[in-house]
């Protein structure tokens, strides 16, 4: 086991959840302090507050990565007299540093979402709403005979071919190349001015535009021709869908006021809030973490009996009764779920790379509601 930095844990955690994901004008990222030094212990919090500060300095964590950003809106001025610069006097003094991964988090794979889905054991979970995907391009490249084999190897180690569970898709026909070097070429085959004619293979490949320089790298390094040929489109397909929330379906369908009990205490909340008819039955469940108002529709276009989102409005709520949608709010610190989720998550990438850090998931809850 070897120490470590923030710069390369924080790098590791965005090949999982990367800022691209994020939606438009999100707080994300480093926010407080430098991941510039040596880092040993990372506490993972919902939200940073003064006492999860305190437990971080208790605990001698040198770095906090939390799914809610301490600094969301633009700061005029850090006033060490007003809750927020007295918070982030108090990091820096520490040399703590901060990281926010917020609606990266949501969105990615594995993410806040699909631990809530996973929690409320939904099967054949899908996305509620597509914030991004990419293109498929093809390449199509021609190889003489002998070396066909090397090519399409690369190509697959290159990532190229892969669709659903399938890996090292591709096509190839056969077919005759001509070619006439001139006096200034280094032919692989063939004489200068001289028209050659060679037996060649056509290999064709799909792959996501996002890898597209690591295709045409592992293409030109394994082609023996000093010029090989190619052609490379762009396709209507799209692959590599990411959004936000999720959609699946519960084992059987169950009553609403049943399902509800059921949220109550996969999500162990003390109490839950319910739109809709108690006695409806629930098959297909749409679930959002943090404040989902927005998603009403979506998730009733999706197809969903019922909508698992927090901080629900009162208009809202009325709104998801006129278009029959159920909905259990379990309030919004069910987020939480991401403490033990990202921690579990990095210490298994951290071992596995040998690297001497731990990930604590934060003890403090961040809940201000109280019931009475
Ligand atoms: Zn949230």
């Amino acid at each position: 086991m070897k120490p470590t930095n923030g710069q390369q844990i924080i790098s590791l955690f965005e090949q999982w959840a990367p800022k691209s994901l994020a939606v438009e004008g999100d707080s994300i990222g480093l926010q407080i302090g430098t991941l510039n030094k040596p880092v040993s212990k990372v506490l993972v919090t919902l939200d940073v507050n003064s006492k999860v500060v305190d437990e971080a300095i208790e605990k001698q964590c040198e770095l906090i990565i939390a799914h809610h950003p301490p600094i969301y809106r633009s700061l005029k001025n850090v006033r060490t007299d007003l809750p927020q610069g007295s918070l982030i006097e108090k990091l820096i003094k520490h040399n703590i540093a901060v990281y926010a991964a917020h609606t990266n988090l949501d969105i990615a794979s594995g993410g806040v979402n699909d631990l809530l889905a996973d929690r409320l054991q939904l099967k054949n979970v899908q996305i509620l709403e597509k914030t991004a995907s990419e293109h498929l391009m093809k390449l199509a490249v021609f190889t003489p005979k002998e070396s066909t084999e090397q090519v399409r190897v690369a190509l697959g180690n290159a990532g190229a071919g892969e669709i659903g569970d399938y890996r090292n898709c591709s096509f190839t026909s056969a077919g005759e190349g001509r070619f006439k070097p001139t006096e200034d070429a280094d032919p692989y085959i063939g004489q200068a001015n001289k028209l050659s004619i060679v037996e060649e293979d056509k290999i064709e490949v799909v792959f996501p535009i996002s890898i597209k320089n690591r295709v045409l790298k592992a293409l030109l390094s394994s082609h023996p021709y000093e010029e090989p040929a190619y052609d490379l489109f762009q396709l209507e397909s799209e692959v590599n869908e990411k959004g936000l929330g999720r959609i699946g379906e519960l084992p059987q369908q169950v009553s609403l006021a049943d399902y509800a009990k059921t949220v109550k205490d996969q999500l162990q909340v003390p109490f839950v809030r319910v739109v809709g008819k108690l006695d409806s039955n629930v098959h297909k469940v749409a679930v959002l973490g943090g404040d989902g108002n927005k998603y009403i529709h979506a998730a009733k276009r999706a197809g969903a009996d019922v909508f698992i989102t927090g901080d629900l409005y009162f208009h809202v709520a009325q709104d998801a009764e006129a278009i029959n949608l159920a909905v259990i709010d379990p309030g919004h610190h069910i987020e939480q779920i991401m403490k033990t989720g990202v921690s579990d998550y990095m210490k298994t990438v951290c071992k596995n790379k040998q690297l001497l850090v731990e990930f604590i998931p934060s003890e403090i809850s961040t809940e201000p509601f109280q019931l009475i």
